[in-house]
């Protein structure tokens, strides 16, 4: 039999306080949504509580911060009829009971005070329309009229309404639903995805900020192409991400095919996820491949190419990261050097691996060299497993010479050796062209092993490069 108590999982201090507080000013209120979700899921339990007040949200909140010792401050959203209270690690969020109306053209509804039952039926999922009571006659008692907890058993995501009026309503749950989908590992329910699929057209009613909210969540689940099929399947995908729908498919010219970029993203997109949980390395290899759609040709000689299409992907990723208000900050650049770089350690590891080659690879990645390499890592996804052994190892001997370069020569973040200022003052040089191409020699000295990255070494350089171009060493100096 189903539990239908939880008053033993209320154990956080403030749940007396607010239930004390609601029953001073008597109204009912019940903690909702996300954290009893959780709780019931035997998740860490979430630090935003959402309470919800049959009655006025704002002054529940008023009470329980006069209430809780030290009297924390409370944020009060009057437009929305809420609040908002911070304690220790907690986010307490106080909202009224409601019902929603909406309009065509927005996502924002009109907005009526309502009853808990109306309030949990204008929720998104079952799973998240639970609420436990935290009234004196009932505490800790699951109140669940849309029997979420099986559901939640179920691992199914189905709307409380007929879904075709929660997704129209606000599309917003579209993607949340596959952010859940993907975050939990649950089943959209099949009427649930048919009405995401018919009602795709309206995500454009939502922001692009929201959107992005959600799929960064996708992004940061444990296996991303969960989601990203999901996108795919309901025909979300060319409304958001074009330029990924345009990877998909294999075409055929005498014979010769190439592999399917879309799916291959996904297996790689999926492979970095083990590796590293920063979102924006997963964004570099979500797009890694981006500018292979709009450079792709067929050779007669050499088969299937795509000339440049690291330096075209990188292009497009700025205009998709401004599309989608995406930061074009030096987040976004970092994705765009990402894509840029993304065949250099292959070309490198392919052939006979030499220190001049990882001097530039470190001198050009700079600090993001072992992200590059975590991305090429990922990148691999041949079926072939001697191939994908031969690949790997190649792989480690790049980083393992990486390490040994750096020790040796520390090109990270190079700083010229020998500085501008120091090359006019020897020569007795304004600000000229001269001082460029010996700073210039220097450094391709130092990256091709002429020279050790050194003062003296390159100040020696210098005069050798000086006297080359017909400069008279400044007796003075
Ligand atoms: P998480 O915090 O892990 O993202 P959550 O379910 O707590 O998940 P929130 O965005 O914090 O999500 O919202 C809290 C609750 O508010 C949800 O559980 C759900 O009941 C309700 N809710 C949030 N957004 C919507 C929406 N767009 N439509 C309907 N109900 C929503
Ligand atoms: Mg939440």
């Amino acid at each position: 039999m189903t539990r239908k108590n939880f008053k033993q999982e209320l154990q956080d201090e403030v749940f007396p306080i607010i239930a004390k507080s609601a029953a001073d000013i008597g109204i009912d209120c019940y903690v909702i949504g996300g954290f009893v979700r959780d709780l019931m899921l035997h998740k860490k339990i979430p630090k935003d509580i959402d309470i919800v007040a049959v009655g006025s949200g704002i002054a529940l909140a008023k009470k329980v911060a006069e209430a809780i010792p030290g009297k924390p401050k409370i944020s009060v959203f009057k437009n929305f009829g809420t609040a908002m209270i911070r304690h220790k690690a907690l986010e307490l969020e106080f909202v009224g009971a409601r019902t929603e109306s909406y309009q065509a053209d927005s996502r924002k509804p009109f907005v009526e005070n309502g009853s808990l039952f109306e309030d949990q039926e204008r929720r998104d999922f079952t799973i998240n329309t639970m609420a436990i009571s935290l009234n004196q006659e009932n505490y800790g008692d699951l109140i669940d009229p849309f029997d979420g907890i099986k559901d939640l058993k179920q691992k199914l995501l189905k709307t409380p309404l007929e879904p075709n009026i929660t997704y129209s309503d606000d599309p917003l749950r579209m993607m949340r639903a596959i952010r859940f989908a993907t975050q939990l590992g649950f089943t959209i329910q099949d009427e649930s995805l048919l009405a995401i699929s018919s009602n795709r057209d309206r995500i454009k009613i939502v922001s692009k900020e929201r959107i992005i909210d959600e799929f960064n969540k996708i992004l940061l689940s444990p296996v991303p192409s969960v989601g990203i099929v999901l996108l795919h399947e309901t025909g979300l995908l060319p409304l958001l991400f074009p330029e990924l729908k345009a990877l998909q498919g294999i075409e055929e010219i005498e014979g010769q095919r190439h592999k399917d970029n879309f799916w291959h993203t996904l297996e790689v997109v999926d492979n970095i996820s083990k590796a590293t949980d920063n979102l924006w390395l997963r964004w570099a290899a979500l797009l890694h491949d981006i500018g292979k759609a709009p450079t792709k040709k067929f050779d007669k000689k050499v088969g299937w190419t795509f000339h440049g299409h690291e330096f075209v992907g990188s292009k497009m990723v700025y205009k998709l990261f401004r599309r989608l208000h995406l930061p074009l900050n030096e987040k976004m650049k970092f994705v765009q050097k990402m894509v840029r770089m993304s065949s250099r350690p292959i070309i490198l590891a392919e052939d006979h691996i030499t220190d001049s080659a990882i001097r530039r690879l470190v001198f050009d990645a700079g600090n993001h060299v072992e992200d590059l390499m975590t991305l090429c890592e990922a990148d691999i996804t041949t079926k072939n497993p001697r191939k994908q052994q031969r690949y790997k190892n190649n792989f480690k001997r790049v980083r393992n010479k990486i390490v040994e370069v750096e020790a040796r020569d520390s090109l990270r973040n190079f700083q010229p050796p020998v500085s501008g200022e120091e090359i006019m003052k020897t020569f007795n040089l304004k600000p000229s062209r001269e001082i460029g191409i010996i700073k210039e020699a220097i450094k391709e000295a130092i990256l091709e092993g002429e020279i050790p990255n050194d003062h003296d070494k390159a100040f020696e350089y210098m005069l050798k490069k000086g006297e080359k171009l017909g400069l008279k060493v400044n007796p003075k100096r």
